[in-house]
């Protein structure tokens, strides 16, 4: 018998995107369903939400939930996205909750959140979905954890997978009685008197909890859990499993945003997509390699390190093309200046965007990819260079760790290898490591090829971390 899971969460690739918890709610429904299980995901109706990549969308009938004690209808909207059934909430309520211009950082997040909560509760229970597991994510799901633990016939089993501790959801107490649920214990906030904290809840209601690496899991223990070491400490269940990226989405051989396809096999097409990098990137043609970074640019990500490496490397040694999208004015206005200061430089491209095709064409046209992260759950990114054969560069830390295996340093032979690894933050260790890959490119192309080709070859599909998932569920 297939379980029935629904999949709660603020994003999902593509429609959704803001980073990884979008495409970990895609690929981990796609290698569920592949398994044989019965997904669904529900989100909010953004008014961004990039409608073209569903099928079949269609309006179903209103339904009603509670906010603040009154009643208010949501628009209920269904498609399918690549297989997986997808519910849009779209709520008619006043505050236009999701008719917004970003999918975060809204001053109202917390009550934008927890209607999006009250009101998959109530869809849930109003269709009759009979859910044998909900699994949340992140805090923006966690107040449906809360909701669902007044009503265990329908919830009968709830999971949490928290995707970055940094974010947790923390509110006035009050506010948790705009849902109907009180504000007692469960909630509190254990360092700031009179708040909730959704994240730590959810931690408290859910039958299993787990992050998404097992380095990150011993860290955050070890005290980088932002306060909620003690709190974890005490489920012994807690633990991280490794994400996967969808291999058919992230595939070089049949990627249609790539100015060329290619494998492992047949890389000529690699050589035609780095040109086609450089075209669109106005990069010289010129014997040097290409470093590529895509991320958020807040903190977390090492923005100090990637323009260190980005003013170190452009002058000397290699070429730099950087994607970035800044939600933090001032870091967007940092690297505004500099890319100002660097137009027209034929070594270095930098844009401030999201945008989708270009991080393909980035994947497949770069050699080196840099991931200096100051924490980093699990990333994707390091697992999607490996795949288009742009060899890793990246921080000792979360799931960076568990994923890059350094080439001079771990003492691995080459073929146990996939890239470089540095250990402090700091853009002297970040210097070090960039010339050790630098002087491999340059000096010993044979054994560079190598280390780009063991890394392509790596399997971080979902197919394992699916089965834990499904083994998580059992066990609750
Ligand atoms: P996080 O979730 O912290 O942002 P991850 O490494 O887990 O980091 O996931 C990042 C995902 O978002 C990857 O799929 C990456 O390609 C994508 N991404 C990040 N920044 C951008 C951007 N500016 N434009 C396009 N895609 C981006």
């Amino acid at each position: 018998m297939p379980m029935r899971i629904i999949n709660v969460a603020a994003e999902l690739a593509p429609i959704a995107k803001v980073g990884g918890l979008a495409d970990v709610v895609y690929g981990l429904s796609r290698a569920l369903i592949s398994e044989g299980q019965d997904i669904s995901v529900i989100i909010p109706k953004y008014s961004t939400l990039k409608t073209e990549y569903l099928q079949g969308l269609k309006q179903l009938t209103d339904y009603p939930s509670q906010f603040e004690g009154s009643e208010y209808q949501n628009r209920l909207w269904e498609g399918v996205l690549d297989g997986i059934k997808v519910y849009m909430i779209e709520p008619r309520h006043p505050r236009k909750w999701f008719e917004r211009p970003s999918i975060y950082n809204q001053e109202d997040d917390t009550e934008r959140f927890l209607y999006f909560c009250r009101a998959a509760f109530d869809l849930i229970r109003h269709k009759g979905m009979a859910p044998d597991v909900v699994h949340l994510h992140d805090w923006q799901a966690c107040a449906l954890g809360l909701l669902g633990s007044t009503d265990p016939a329908t919830f009968p089993r709830t999971a949490l997978t928290i995707h970055n501790f940094a974010h947790q959801g923390i509110c006035p107490e009050g506010m948790l009685n705009l849902i109907g649920v009180e504000g007692d214990d469960v909630a509190r906030d254990l360092s700031y008197p009179g708040m909730a904290n959704l994240l730590k809840a959810g931690i408290a209601v859910c039958g299993a909890v787990n992050t998404v690496s097992p380095t990150y899991a011993e860290e955050v223990l070890e005290g980088h859990g932002y306060g909620l070491e003690e709190i974890l400490k005490k489920r012994r269940d807690f633990k991280g499993i490794l994400n996967g990226i969808d291999f058919d989405y992230w595939n070089p051989e049949t990627d249609p945003l790539l100015e060329a396809n290619y494998s492992l096999n047949k890389l000529e097409g690699r050589e035609r997509q780095r040109h086609g990098l450089r075209h669109i990137a106005n990069l010289e043609e010129c014997n040097r390699p290409i470093i590529g970074v895509i991320t958020r640019l807040v903190p977390q990500k090492g923005v100090e390190l990637i323009k260190q490496a980005l003013l170190d490397t452009y002058e000397k040694k290699a070429q730099f093309v950087l994607l970035g999208s800044a939600p933090i004015p001032e870091i967007q206005r940092e690297f505004e200046m500099l890319k100002e200061s660097l137009a027209g430089n034929p070594h270095v491209h930098i844009a401030l965007a999201y945008d989708e095709t270009l991080s393909h064409q980035i994947y497949g046209g770069t050699d080196i990819f840099l991931v200096p992260s100051l924490f980093e759950p699990c990333g994707l990114t390091q697992m999607i260079a490996l795949r288009y054969g742009s060899v890793p560069l990246v921080r000792n830390t979360g799931g960076l760790a568990d994923t890059i295996i350094d080439v001079d340093t771990s003492g691995k032979p080459l073929t146990e290898t996939n890239g470089y690894v540095f250990n402090n933050p700091d853009p002297h260790a970040l210097k070090k490591s960039l010339d050790r890959a630098l002087d491999r490119w340059y000096n010993q192309p044979e054994s560079w090829k190598a280390l780009q080709h063991q890394g392509m070859r790596q399997d971080f599909s979902w197919t394992q971390a699916a089965k834990r998932y499904l083994d998580m569920y059992r066990d609750i």
